[in-house]
Protein backbone atom coordinates (compact mmCIF):
# COMPACT_ATOMS: atom_id res chain seq x y z
CA UNK A 1 0.00 0.00 0.00
CA UNK A 2 1.29 3.37 -1.02
CA UNK A 3 2.29 5.21 2.28
CA UNK A 4 0.86 8.99 3.15
CA UNK A 5 2.75 11.95 2.40
CA UNK A 6 3.79 13.02 6.01
CA UNK A 7 6.81 14.00 7.20
CA UNK A 8 6.95 11.60 9.63
CA UNK A 9 9.90 13.04 11.31
CA UNK A 10 8.05 15.88 12.25
CA UNK A 11 5.36 14.28 13.77
CA UNK A 12 4.47 14.65 17.78
CA UNK A 13 2.66 12.20 19.90
CA UNK A 14 -0.81 13.42 18.87
CA UNK A 15 -4.02 11.92 17.44
CA UNK A 16 -4.12 11.70 13.53
CA UNK A 17 -7.04 10.29 12.37
CA UNK A 18 -6.37 6.96 9.91
CA UNK A 19 -8.28 4.86 7.81
CA UNK A 20 -9.78 1.75 9.68
CA UNK A 21 -10.39 1.30 13.18
CA UNK A 22 -11.05 -2.59 14.81
CA UNK A 23 -14.89 -2.28 16.91
CA UNK A 24 -16.31 -5.46 18.42
CA UNK A 25 -19.38 -5.14 20.75
CA UNK A 26 -20.27 -7.64 23.83
CA UNK A 27 -24.14 -8.13 24.24
CA UNK A 28 -26.07 -11.25 25.67
CA UNK A 29 -23.41 -12.36 26.90
CA UNK A 30 -21.09 -12.74 24.14
CA UNK A 31 -18.68 -10.86 21.65
CA UNK A 32 -19.68 -10.35 18.16
CA UNK A 33 -17.62 -11.00 15.19
CA UNK A 34 -16.09 -7.65 15.06
CA UNK A 35 -15.50 -5.23 11.81
CA UNK A 36 -12.78 -3.10 10.83
CA UNK A 37 -14.70 0.91 10.23
CA UNK A 38 -14.24 3.68 8.94
CA UNK A 39 -16.31 5.60 11.23
CA UNK A 40 -13.84 6.81 13.95
CA UNK A 41 -16.74 8.55 16.38
CA UNK A 42 -19.14 6.60 18.79
CA UNK A 43 -22.46 7.25 20.09
CA UNK A 44 -23.79 5.92 23.08
CA UNK A 45 -26.42 6.40 25.60
CA UNK A 46 -25.50 9.53 27.94
CA UNK A 47 -26.31 7.08 31.23
CA UNK A 48 -23.65 4.18 29.87
CA UNK A 49 -21.77 3.63 32.78
CA UNK A 50 -18.40 4.43 31.76
CA UNK A 51 -19.18 7.90 31.21
CA UNK A 52 -20.13 8.01 35.07
CA UNK A 53 -18.36 4.88 36.68
CA UNK A 54 -15.46 4.97 34.73
CA UNK A 55 -15.55 1.05 33.63
CA UNK A 56 -13.05 1.80 31.01
CA UNK A 57 -9.95 0.02 30.25
CA UNK A 58 -6.85 0.34 27.94
CA UNK A 59 -3.54 -0.80 26.20
CA UNK A 60 -0.63 1.20 23.97
CA UNK A 61 1.71 -1.03 21.45
CA UNK A 62 3.32 0.02 18.15
CA UNK A 63 3.82 -1.13 14.60
CA UNK A 64 7.17 -0.73 13.15
CA UNK A 65 8.81 -1.19 9.88
CA UNK A 66 12.10 -3.40 10.24
CA UNK A 67 15.30 -2.59 8.49
CA UNK A 68 14.34 -5.51 5.86
CA UNK A 69 10.88 -3.65 5.54
CA UNK A 70 8.35 -5.56 7.63
CA UNK A 71 5.94 -4.45 9.60
CA UNK A 72 5.91 -6.10 13.10
CA UNK A 73 3.87 -5.51 16.56
CA UNK A 74 6.65 -6.40 19.67
CA UNK A 75 5.00 -8.79 22.14
CA UNK A 76 1.23 -7.96 21.60
CA UNK A 77 0.13 -11.32 23.90
CA UNK A 78 1.48 -9.71 26.83
CA UNK A 79 -0.88 -6.09 26.08
CA UNK A 80 -3.97 -9.17 25.32
CA UNK A 81 -2.80 -10.83 28.80
CA UNK A 82 -3.05 -7.53 30.57
CA UNK A 83 -6.16 -6.53 29.20
CA UNK A 84 -7.71 -9.75 30.15
CA UNK A 85 -6.19 -9.46 33.88
CA UNK A 86 -7.56 -5.28 34.10
CA UNK A 87 -11.17 -6.46 32.72
CA UNK A 88 -11.64 -9.32 35.19
CA UNK A 89 -10.47 -6.37 38.24
CA UNK A 90 -12.38 -4.39 36.77
CA UNK A 91 -15.83 -6.55 36.23
CA UNK A 92 -15.30 -6.03 32.26
CA UNK A 93 -16.06 -8.38 29.48
CA UNK A 94 -12.88 -10.42 28.51
CA UNK A 95 -11.37 -9.91 25.14
CA UNK A 96 -10.58 -13.64 24.22
CA UNK A 97 -6.45 -13.34 23.49
CA UNK A 98 -6.26 -15.02 19.98
CA UNK A 99 -8.67 -12.63 19.39
CA UNK A 100 -7.09 -9.16 20.79
CA UNK A 101 -3.99 -10.75 18.38
CA UNK A 102 -5.83 -11.23 15.04
CA UNK A 103 -7.73 -7.72 16.03
CA UNK A 104 -4.08 -6.22 16.54
CA UNK A 105 -3.19 -7.70 13.26
CA UNK A 106 -6.23 -6.81 11.00
CA UNK A 107 -6.42 -3.20 11.92
CA UNK A 108 -2.78 -2.50 11.64
CA UNK A 109 -2.73 -4.67 8.11
CA UNK A 110 -5.94 -1.98 7.23
CA UNK A 111 -3.56 0.92 7.68
CA UNK A 112 -0.78 -0.23 6.47
CA UNK A 113 0.25 3.27 4.47
CA UNK A 114 0.24 5.15 7.93
CA UNK A 115 2.64 2.75 9.33
CA UNK A 116 6.30 5.06 9.38
CA UNK A 117 8.55 3.82 7.08
CA UNK A 118 12.10 2.55 8.38
CA UNK A 119 14.85 4.74 9.74
CA UNK A 120 12.07 8.10 10.29
CA UNK A 121 11.71 6.73 14.11
CA UNK A 122 8.12 7.39 13.54
CA UNK A 123 5.84 4.34 14.27
CA UNK A 124 2.20 3.02 14.28
CA UNK A 125 0.51 3.58 17.72
CA UNK A 126 -2.12 0.98 18.23
CA UNK A 127 -4.85 1.63 21.05
CA UNK A 128 -6.67 -0.76 22.11
CA UNK A 129 -9.52 -0.16 24.79
CA UNK A 130 -12.84 -0.76 26.24
CA UNK A 131 -15.50 0.71 27.95
CA UNK A 132 -19.01 -0.38 29.36
CA UNK A 133 -21.40 1.11 26.84
CA UNK A 134 -25.09 0.32 28.08
CA UNK A 135 -26.72 2.65 30.63
CA UNK A 136 -26.31 2.10 34.28
CA UNK A 137 -27.84 4.41 36.72
CA UNK A 138 -27.26 2.28 40.06
CA UNK A 139 -23.59 1.46 40.73
CA UNK A 140 -23.02 -2.10 39.06
CA UNK A 141 -20.76 -3.53 36.14
CA UNK A 142 -22.37 -2.50 32.68
CA UNK A 143 -23.91 -5.78 30.96
CA UNK A 144 -22.61 -4.56 27.32
CA UNK A 145 -18.88 -3.69 26.48
CA UNK A 146 -17.65 -2.09 23.22
CA UNK A 147 -13.62 -3.14 22.22
CA UNK A 148 -12.13 -1.40 20.24
CA UNK A 149 -8.29 -0.66 18.73
CA UNK A 150 -7.83 2.95 17.29
CA UNK A 151 -4.31 3.34 15.39
CA UNK A 152 -2.56 6.74 14.92
CA UNK A 153 0.90 7.89 13.78
CA UNK A 154 3.37 9.23 16.16
CA UNK A 155 6.75 11.16 15.94
CA UNK A 156 10.03 10.16 16.96
CA UNK A 157 9.70 10.28 21.04
CA UNK A 158 12.97 11.98 21.22
CA UNK A 159 13.72 14.92 18.81
CA UNK A 160 17.24 15.62 19.02
CA UNK A 161 18.58 12.80 21.04
CA UNK A 162 17.24 11.56 24.46
CA UNK A 163 18.04 14.63 27.06
CA UNK A 164 17.59 13.54 30.60
CA UNK A 165 14.45 14.95 32.35
CA UNK A 166 14.09 15.69 35.79
CA UNK A 167 11.06 14.02 37.87
CA UNK A 168 10.08 15.20 41.65
CA UNK A 169 8.78 13.16 44.21
CA UNK A 170 4.94 13.24 44.34
CA UNK A 171 3.31 14.05 47.37
CA UNK A 172 -0.29 12.90 45.89
CA UNK A 173 -0.41 9.05 45.75
CA UNK A 174 -0.89 6.99 42.40
CA UNK A 175 -2.42 3.63 43.64
CA UNK A 176 -3.29 1.89 46.78
CA UNK A 177 -2.04 -1.14 48.09
CA UNK A 178 -4.70 -3.18 47.65
CA UNK A 179 -5.81 -0.99 44.61
CA UNK A 180 -5.57 -0.91 41.13
CA UNK A 181 -2.37 -0.09 40.10
CA UNK A 182 -1.46 -3.20 38.72
CA UNK A 183 -4.19 -2.81 35.78
CA UNK A 184 -4.23 -0.19 33.62
CA UNK A 185 -7.11 1.53 34.15
CA UNK A 186 -8.41 5.15 32.62
CA UNK A 187 -9.48 5.81 35.99
CA UNK A 188 -5.62 5.69 37.17
CA UNK A 189 -4.95 8.14 34.58
CA UNK A 190 -7.77 10.56 35.64
CA UNK A 191 -6.65 11.10 38.97
CA UNK A 192 -2.56 11.57 37.64
CA UNK A 193 -3.82 14.20 35.65
CA UNK A 194 -3.90 17.15 38.53
CA UNK A 195 -0.80 15.45 39.90
CA UNK A 196 1.18 16.07 36.33
CA UNK A 197 -0.43 19.62 35.88
CA UNK A 198 1.02 20.70 39.07
CA UNK A 199 4.27 18.84 38.32
CA UNK A 200 4.84 20.67 35.04
CA UNK A 201 4.26 24.33 36.80
CA UNK A 202 6.63 23.94 39.17
CA UNK A 203 9.19 22.73 36.86
CA UNK A 204 9.32 19.16 37.11
CA UNK A 205 8.83 17.02 33.95
CA UNK A 206 7.13 14.13 36.08
CA UNK A 207 5.82 12.97 39.30
CA UNK A 208 7.83 9.61 40.88
CA UNK A 209 5.14 8.44 43.57
CA UNK A 210 5.85 6.51 46.57
CA UNK A 211 3.78 3.39 48.19
CA UNK A 212 1.30 5.15 49.97
CA UNK A 213 1.52 3.11 52.86
CA UNK A 214 5.14 3.71 54.30
CA UNK A 215 6.09 6.66 51.59
CA UNK A 216 9.96 5.25 51.91
CA UNK A 217 9.84 2.74 48.65
CA UNK A 218 9.58 3.44 44.75
CA UNK A 219 7.13 2.79 42.97
CA UNK A 220 6.78 4.39 39.31
CA UNK A 221 5.54 7.28 37.85
CA UNK A 222 2.25 8.23 35.93
CA UNK A 223 2.54 6.03 32.82
CA UNK A 224 6.16 4.52 33.29
CA UNK A 225 8.25 2.08 35.19
CA UNK A 226 11.68 2.77 36.68
CA UNK A 227 14.70 1.24 36.39
CA UNK A 228 18.10 2.16 37.87
CA UNK A 229 21.42 1.43 37.21
CA UNK A 230 24.16 0.49 39.73
CA UNK A 231 27.38 -1.36 38.70
CA UNK A 232 26.41 -4.22 36.55
CA UNK A 233 22.94 -4.15 38.54
CA UNK A 234 19.95 -3.58 36.09
CA UNK A 235 17.25 -2.83 39.72
CA UNK A 236 13.67 -2.19 38.85
CA UNK A 237 11.25 -1.89 42.06
CA UNK A 238 9.10 -4.49 42.74
CA UNK A 239 5.17 -3.97 44.21
CA UNK A 240 1.95 -5.01 43.98
CA UNK A 241 0.58 -1.83 43.13
CA UNK A 242 2.65 -1.29 39.89
CA UNK A 243 1.55 -1.84 36.46
CA UNK A 244 4.03 -4.50 34.67
CA UNK A 245 5.02 -2.58 31.94
CA UNK A 246 6.40 -4.37 29.03
CA UNK A 247 9.02 -2.75 28.36
CA UNK A 248 10.25 -3.39 31.79
CA UNK A 249 9.84 -7.04 31.46
CA UNK A 250 12.18 -7.33 28.17
CA UNK A 251 13.80 -4.92 29.68
CA UNK A 252 14.87 -7.44 32.11
CA UNK A 253 15.97 -9.76 29.81
CA UNK A 254 17.97 -7.82 27.47
CA UNK A 255 19.75 -6.87 30.71
CA UNK A 256 20.40 -10.24 31.61
CA UNK A 257 20.76 -12.25 28.61
CA UNK A 258 22.18 -9.51 25.79
CA UNK A 259 23.50 -7.30 28.24
CA UNK A 260 25.29 -10.20 30.96
CA UNK A 261 23.75 -7.50 33.80
CA UNK A 262 22.63 -8.94 37.38
CA UNK A 263 18.83 -8.27 37.39
CA UNK A 264 16.77 -7.33 40.79
CA UNK A 265 13.60 -6.88 41.24
CA UNK A 266 13.00 -5.77 44.71
CA UNK A 267 11.45 -3.25 46.62
CA UNK A 268 13.57 0.01 46.04
CA UNK A 269 13.94 2.64 49.08
CA UNK A 270 13.59 6.36 48.43
CA UNK A 271 16.87 6.79 50.56
CA UNK A 272 18.92 4.16 48.69
CA UNK A 273 18.36 6.06 45.05
CA UNK A 274 21.40 8.43 46.20
CA UNK A 275 23.79 5.05 45.33
CA UNK A 276 22.77 4.56 41.92
CA UNK A 277 24.70 5.46 38.80
CA UNK A 278 21.88 6.06 36.51
CA UNK A 279 17.79 6.42 35.86
CA UNK A 280 15.42 5.99 33.47
CA UNK A 281 11.71 5.82 32.83
CA UNK A 282 10.36 2.60 30.97
CA UNK A 283 7.29 1.86 28.04
CA UNK A 284 5.79 1.76 25.02
CA UNK A 285 5.87 5.50 24.55
CA UNK A 286 9.67 6.00 24.58
CA UNK A 287 10.76 3.27 25.61
CA UNK A 288 13.56 4.48 28.05
CA UNK A 289 13.45 8.01 29.52
CA UNK A 290 17.41 8.71 31.13
CA UNK A 291 16.32 10.63 34.08
CA UNK A 292 19.34 13.14 35.17
CA UNK A 293 17.85 14.41 38.76
CA UNK A 294 14.82 13.73 41.32
CA UNK A 295 13.86 16.17 43.75
CA UNK A 296 12.59 14.63 46.49
CA UNK A 297 10.89 18.22 48.85
CA UNK A 298 13.76 20.81 47.63
CA UNK A 299 16.83 18.58 47.68
CA UNK A 300 18.23 17.13 44.58
CA UNK A 301 19.52 13.34 44.33
CA UNK A 302 21.52 13.69 40.76
CA UNK A 303 22.62 10.63 39.17
CA UNK A 304 26.26 10.65 37.86
CA UNK A 305 25.37 10.20 34.54
CA UNK A 306 24.06 14.25 34.28
CA UNK A 307 21.73 16.33 32.41
CA UNK A 308 23.32 16.07 29.39
CA UNK A 309 22.60 12.58 27.76
CA UNK A 310 21.86 8.96 28.84
CA UNK A 311 23.71 6.80 31.08
CA UNK A 312 26.26 4.59 29.42
CA UNK A 313 24.00 1.26 30.33
CA UNK A 314 21.10 2.93 29.59
CA UNK A 315 22.34 3.42 26.14
CA UNK A 316 22.90 0.05 25.67
CA UNK A 317 19.50 -1.23 27.35
CA UNK A 318 17.75 1.23 24.92
CA UNK A 319 19.92 0.50 21.76
CA UNK A 320 19.86 -3.26 22.43
CA UNK A 321 15.68 -3.22 22.96
CA UNK A 322 15.38 -0.61 20.03
CA UNK A 323 17.04 -3.06 17.81
CA UNK A 324 15.09 -5.63 18.72
CA UNK A 325 12.24 -4.00 17.72
CA UNK A 326 13.59 -2.90 14.58
CA UNK A 327 14.80 -6.51 13.32
CA UNK A 328 18.61 -5.22 14.09
CA UNK A 329 19.19 -7.49 16.60
CA UNK A 330 17.40 -10.71 16.84
CA UNK A 331 15.34 -11.13 19.29
CA UNK A 332 14.15 -13.73 21.57
CA UNK A 333 11.44 -15.98 20.40
CA UNK A 334 7.82 -15.30 20.42
CA UNK A 335 8.74 -11.47 21.05
CA UNK A 336 7.84 -10.10 17.28
CA UNK A 337 4.70 -10.67 15.44
CA UNK A 338 5.00 -10.32 12.33
CA UNK A 339 2.24 -8.54 10.09
CA UNK A 340 3.69 -8.56 6.58
C1 LIG B 1 1.19 1.58 30.36
C2 LIG B 1 1.93 1.89 31.62
C3 LIG B 1 3.31 1.64 31.75
C4 LIG B 1 4.17 1.16 30.63
O1 LIG B 1 3.85 -0.10 30.19
P1 LIG B 1 4.39 -0.65 28.78
O2 LIG B 1 3.71 -1.95 28.64
O3 LIG B 1 5.85 -0.77 28.89
O4 LIG B 1 3.98 0.38 27.77
C5 LIG B 1 3.90 1.88 32.99
N1 LIG B 1 3.19 2.38 34.03
C6 LIG B 1 1.87 2.65 33.92
C7 LIG B 1 1.17 3.19 35.10
C8 LIG B 1 1.21 2.41 32.73
O5 LIG B 1 -0.09 2.69 32.64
Amino acid sequence: MEKKDIDWGSLGFGYVQTDKSYVSNFKDGKWDDGVLTPDHTITMSECACVLHYSQSCFEGLKAYTTEDGHIVTFRPDLNAERMMDTCKRLEMAVFPKERFIQAVVDVVKANTAWVPPYGSGATLYIRPFMFGSNSVIGVKPADEYQFRILTTPVGPYFKGGAKPIYIRVSDFDRAAPHGTGHIKAGLNYAMSLHAIVDAHQKGFDENMYLDPATRTKVEETGGANMIFIQGNKFITPKSNSILPSVTRRSLEVVAKDYLGMEVEEREVYLDELSSFDECGLCGTAAVISPVGKINDHGKDICFPSGMEEMGPKTKKLYDTLTGIQMGRIEAPEGWIKVIE
